[in-house]
This record gives C-alpha cells, sequence and structure tokens, in this order.
C-alpha cells in the first residue's frame, strides 16, 4: 500500500466555463482566454492549496454531462468550480448537473475589474455577462437543489482566493473520508453512548470503511516487530524529544521505551499493510499488548492518521479529514477531549487533554518523553509525549450520531498559555478559552448533545468545516462569537425538522 499522506499535491479542481454556440467563433475565443486566465490566477494564488485545470469551454448539454461524468469517474478530481463567463442557457445544465457527484463551487466573478466607462459598447457587454449568465446557472442550481459553494468577486481579491481555497480544503476532506479505511482495534468502551453509531450510515455518508479487528492481530504484529528496527526507533525519539534519562539507554526504564516502540512499528505496519487511514483503541481490549499505546498514537496522529479512543470512530474520521484540511499549514490536528474546568467567574478556561493521545502537531514546541502510571487498562505504565498546545486561535469538533443524521458541533476557541506549570499532569494538553463566552459555549454544547471527544484543529478554521458539512450534506452547528443560547436552542429545533424533511418522506 502507499504510505498515507496528507499531501493535496494528487489532486485536482476542474475549471468549468459555460456559454453557447450562439455567440460566434471569435466572441468564444475570447471567452476561452479570458477563463484560462481566471483559472490560471486562481491555481496561481498563494491560498489557493489545489491545481486548477481549466476545460475547454461548454457549450451545449451533452459536453457538460460528458465534463460531469469524467470528473465523477477521476479519483484525482475532488471538486468543480463552474463560471457563466457568457449567457449559457441553463437547461444545457440539467443532465450535468443531475449526474454530478463531486463538490461543486458557483464562482460568480467576470474577467474585468473596472467598468470601461468611455470605451464599453455592446461587444463588450455581449462578452461579459455573468452578472446574469450567473443568475441563470444560479437559479437551475436552485432548482435541482445542487449543493454548492457560491463565491463572488474578482480573483484579483484576496477575498475571494481565500474562499476557493478553503472551499477546496473542504473537497480534499471529503475526498480522503471517501479513500478512508478505519480499523477498530476492540469494540467502544461499555456502556459509552455518544461514541456509538451508525457504521453502515457512515460509509454511505462519509465514504469511509469502519470495520474491528481483534486486538491481538494488533498485538501480533507488535511481537513481530525486529530488534533492530526497536534500536532504530528508539534512536530517533532520542533526537526528536526530550528523552527523560530514566527511559533512555542505559536507564532503568529503558526497556518500557522498546516496549513503546514496539506497539509503534506493530501499529504502523499494521496499517500500512492495510491500507488504514485511522484507527481506535480500547483500554477495556488490550490483549497481550503490554501498555495502552500512547506515544505509538501520537505520533502517528501527528502524521495524518486519524485517531479515537475508546473505540471512537466518529471521532478518529475528524481527525484524519482535519489532518488533511490542514495540509501545508502550520499547527495540526488531534484527538481532544474536555477534561475539566477552571471556574473563577470571569476567567473561565477548559483544560483539554487525554489518558495519552494528544497529537503533538498543536505545539511547535519539543515535547519530553516521559513514562508514568496509569490507573486504567491493567497494563504496564505507558510512555508519552508530554507537551502543552501552542496558544493561539483553534476549533474543536465533534459528530454525534442523532439516530437520522450525523451531527456536528463546532466551537471556536482560543487556546491560552496556562496561567501556571502543570508539573504533576504528564500528559499532551490544551488550555482554551472558548467563543463567545465559558457559559454560553458550554451550555450550547450541551443543548446540542455534543461529544465529550472532538478533533481539535489549529491548522484550519471553522470555515472549513462549514464547506465540508454542506458538501457532506450533514448538519453543522457553530458555537462561535456570533452565538447567543436563545438563537442556538431555536437552531437546533429547527434543524430537528429540517433534516427529517430534508431526507423526504
Ligand atoms: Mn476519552
Amino acid at each position: 500500500m502507499p504510505k498515507l499522506t496528507t499531501s493535496l499535491d494528487a489532486y485536482e479542481v476542474w475549471f468549468l466555463t459555460g456559454s453557447q454556440n450562439l455567440y460566434g467563433e471569435e466572441t468564444l475565443q475570447q471567452v476561452a482566454d479570458q477563463s484560462q486566465e481566471i483559472a490560471r490566477a486562481l491555481g496561481a494564488a498563494s491560498d489557493v492549496p489545489v491545481k486548477v485545470v481549466w476545460k475547454p469551454v461548454l457549450k451545449d448539454s451533452e459536453s457538460i454531462r460528458r465534463a460531469a461524468l469524467d470528473a465523477n469517474s477521476d479519483d484525482n478530481v475532488i471538486g468543480l468550480i463552474a463560471w457563466m463567463h457568457t449567457f449559457s442557457p441553463a437547461k444545457m445544465w440539467i443532465s450535468g448537473l443531475d449526474a454530478l457527484k463531486k463538490p461543486l463551487l458557483h464562482l460568480h466573478t467576470q474577467a474585468n475589474v473596472e467598468l470601461p466607462w468611455s470605451s464599453i459598447d455592446m461587444d463588450f457587454m455581449n462578452l461579459n455577462q455573468a452578472a446574469h449568465g450567473d443568475r441563470e446557472f444560479g437559479y437551475i442550481q436552485t432548482r435541482l437543489g445542487v449543493s454548492r459553494k457560491t463565491v463572488v468577486g474578482h480573483v484579483s481579491n484576496p477575498a475571494v482566493t481565500a474562499q476557493v481555497g478553503t472551499w477546496m480544503r473542504a473537497a480534499a476532506g471529503w475526498a480522503a473520508t471517501h479513500e478512508l479505511k478505519l480499523a477498530r482495534f476492540g469494540d467502544n468502551m461499555r456502556y459509552v453512548a455518544v461514541t456509538e453509531g451508525d457504521k453502515t450510515e457512515a460509509e454511505l455518508k462519509f465514504g469511509v470503511q469502519v470495520n474491528t479487528w481483534g486486538v491481538n492481530d494488533l498485538a501480533d504484529a507488535v511481537a513481530a516487530a525486529s530488534e533492530s528496527d526497536i534500536d532504530a526507533l528508539v534512536a530517533e525519539y532520542e533526537e526528536l524529544y526530550d528523552v527523560v534519562p530514566e527511559l533512555r539507554k542505559g536507564g532503568d526504564r529503558h526497556s518500557s521505551l522498546r516496549d513503546g516502540a514496539a506497539i509503534e512499528l506493530g501499529l504502523r505496519s499494521f496499517l500500512e499493510e492495510g491500507g488504514f487511514g485511522a484507527f481506535t483503541t480500547s483500554f477495556e481490549d488490550l490483549g497481550a499488548l503490554k501498555q495502552l499505546p500512547g506515544l505509538a498514537v501520537q505520533r502517528l496522529m501527528a502524521e495524518g492518521y486519524g485517531f479515537g479512543a475508546e473505540g471512537d470512530w466518529k471521532t478518529a474520521i475528524l481527525v484524519r479529514a482535519a489532518a488533511v484540511m490542514g495540509s501545508g499549514l502550520p499547527g495540526g490536528a488531534s484527538l481532544m477531549e474536555d477534561y475539566t474546568y477552571h471556574l473563577v467567574p470571569g476567567e473561565e478556561q477548559i483544560l483539554g487533554a487525554h489518558m495519552l493521545e494528544v497529537s503533538p502537531s498543536l505545539t511547535a514546541t519539543k515535547p519530553t518523553l516521559e513514562i508514568h502510571p496509569l490507573g486504567i487498562g491493567g497494563k504496564e505504565d505507558p510512555v508519552r509525549l508530554v507537551f502543552t498546545a501552542d496558544p493561539g486561535p483553534a476549533v474543536v469538533v465533534a459528530m454525534s450520531d442523532m439516530r437520522d443524521r450525523f451531527r456536528l458541533v463546532a466551537n471556536v476557541v482560543d487556546v491560552i498559555e496556562p496561567a501556571e506549570a502543570l508539573p504533576n499532569l504528564p500528559v499532551g494538553r490544551a488550555v482554551w478559552k472558548p467563543e463567545p463566552s465559558f457559559s454560553t459555549s458550554a451550555a450550547a454544547w450541551l443543548t446540542a448533545g455534543a461529544a465529550h471527544h472532538t478533533v481539535m484543529t489549529n491548522a484550519v478554521g471553522v470555515d472549513v468545516f462549514r464547506d465540508f458539512a454542506a458538501i457532506a450534506g450533514t448538519e453543522l452547528l457553530v458555537i462561535d462569537n456570533e452565538t447567543t443560547l436563545d438563537g442556538f436552542a431555536r437552531e437546533v429545533r429547527w434543524n430537528n425538522a429540517y433534516y427529517r424533511l430534508a431526507q423526504g418522506f
């Protein structure tokens, strides 16, 4: 299997230009030239992360339908951008849009920025009529119920390329979940409700295959790790992290680090051989593993693997999607858990962490590699990376199965430096203030039935998740500085009706 990647290099987005044959050869050549220029400018923008491929101008139903079918069948094509430079009678788009299975962005732009007041004539008007060509296109998309992102403005405007780039990242996340195979080692933590869900529906909705393996299949792979590979990996740890003396070569507990390295090697080989991009573990089902996987999980997440603890495959999907959506950007994505609070009035904060499994991609600092007892799981003391997430803007997103749909809930947060050192908390952790306030955020979160597990990402913002949810056709509730509790509760009630009606009768 090819090595897992978060790279967007293989992906492309096709740029479609709509017109018709009535305009004549000369005008259609101008349409072709100018649309290539728009596509080129888009592709060259620094915040546009995916290759833009211009396609010949579309002038009739059959070529439009063919373009949609070709896009559907090409795994590298993660979405289409469409622009009606001239007037493209929209009945020509019906069969194509009806066939299209890929994400769509309607770019409402034009070739010129300024009106050429002194020279404008009817030829210019004839050529530059996206103002009504795109309205015709908007009508048919809405009439057909086509989900799409609409972006308005000239491509020289950074706000326009930023929106296109954001949508491309969401489309890449969507492509990634459709390529995703997720391995569960053991089942969910017993009696827990929110980590459950409909895996069959998830495969239809997000394209992800979620299946379970016995943990001893993993333990066998761990046992197969060679001493020389363990030597090499331990040397890598010593180079990358501040390894505490007891774990270093010659230290009292060096053998525990070697056990941790064997777990990483076994886990990695299992995932690579099966072509898995995400996985879950369960502390209640560790079989012959000597430790609860901590260090290994942290490092795999930092490379872009999705992960959920306690069998939480839904969060593992989000972690993988977020890693791809944040490709090439500073920061990363990690499993996070709302753990405990600082409740001093006016300075409320959330301390997030997990037993072990928080990704060091949330910090640019050098983690320490430590060993400490872990009461839960009943195994030997696990090795783990210890660090604090870097301060700055971030977003946490949870997925709940509401029976008839998957609900995403996102909270925009501000990760801050902890007020004091945390010398007795040897895990990866983050301290944050949620928007719009602690009380509104937490009350809204609880109202939504959102989970205690989330993906935290400091690489992309909530807008990428908005586009992702729109592409997926699934619910997203956002808690940010615009949120009021009354308004949020109304949205939850309305969504309950909307998402049931939207499925048809
Ligand atoms: Mn947990």
